[in-house]
């Protein structure tokens, strides 16, 4: 083994004695030409558990997921990176350090069923499902879903539905959800996802009106009042749709 595998794996014993058993007699472990498992290991090590985040949940479900998958395979070398990647149509997978931030955030519980307005590769909604117990997502752009549908099928999620329509309108048909995450930027949280939060429910969503810099942000509703944490600058790709012509 190499000093990185033994690193990795007392990274890896000192997260979960599960996911440490798991990892020794997991079949994948040794049919992994290009190290993903090693690249995942330092990723969750350096980018996300060394910047602070401790939600082992989040950790666990970062360091299963093999991210790869979720760009396009000229990128692959470049998943595990510290930035986002283009996933098509002008769209990004975001940074894992993001994804893991905004997944904490919203401090969430096994019994959860969370709203995702931005399906993209379907990375977040991956994370979210390995969480909690049902994911509901929503893609405007038909191509990006239907890609996200195979990908999030042939990986076995049985707890994500995705939609593809205007994520502005929430999908009122599951609501009320306990957390709703939107992963693109807009300049006002859309009423109608604010309605479909629970009492007691978080939202986060990177609120700015310029294309390279917003603050992110995580709202919480309780008493029927919004409570706004702001909680440092990110840069989305905007969100389409209705929410520009509001
Ligand atoms: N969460 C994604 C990344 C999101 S990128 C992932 O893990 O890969 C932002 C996504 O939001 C893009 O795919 C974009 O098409 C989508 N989007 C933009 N406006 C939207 C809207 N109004 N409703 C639903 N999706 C929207």
């Amino acid at each position: 083994m190499s000093v990185m595998a033994v690193k990795s794996v007392l990274f890896l014993f000192s997260l979960s004695l599960l996911g440490f058993i798991q990892y020794l007699f997991a079949d994948n472990v040794h049919a992994d030409p290009d190290k993903t498992i090693e690249k995942r290991l330092s990723m969750v090590e350096e980018q996300i558990a060394g910047r602070g985040i401790k939600d082992r949940r989040v950790l666990d479900a970062m360091l299963k997921i093999p991210r790869h998958l979720f760009v396009d395979s000229s990128l692959k070398e470049r998943a595990y990176g510290d930035h986002p990647l283009p996933i098509g149509e002008g769209q990004t997978i975001s940074q894992p350090y993001v994804v893991a931030w905004m997944t904490e955030a919203l401090n969430l519980k096994p019994s959860d069923r969370v709203l995702e307005i931005g399906t993209g590769s379907g990375y977040q909604a991956a994370v979210l499902a390995e969480i909690v117990s049902q994911v509901y997502t929503v893609e405007i752009r038909k191509g990006l879903k239907e890609t996200a549908d195979k990908l999030l099928d042939k990986l076995g999620y049985k707890n994500i539905k995705t939609k593809y329509g205007d994520g502005y309108y929430g999908w009122e048909e599951y609501a009320p959800f306990d957390a709703i995450i939107i992963t693109a930027s807009a300049n006002h949280i859309p009423p109608p996802l604010i309605k479909q939060l629970k009492e007691g429910g978080r939202l986060i969503i990177p609120l700015g009106s310029t294309l390279y810099y917003q603050t992110l942000s995580l709202v919480t509703k309780n008493n029927k009042e919004l409570n706004v944490e702001q909680m440092g600058g990110v840069a989305f790709v905007p969100m389409t749709g209705e929410v520009k012509r509001k």
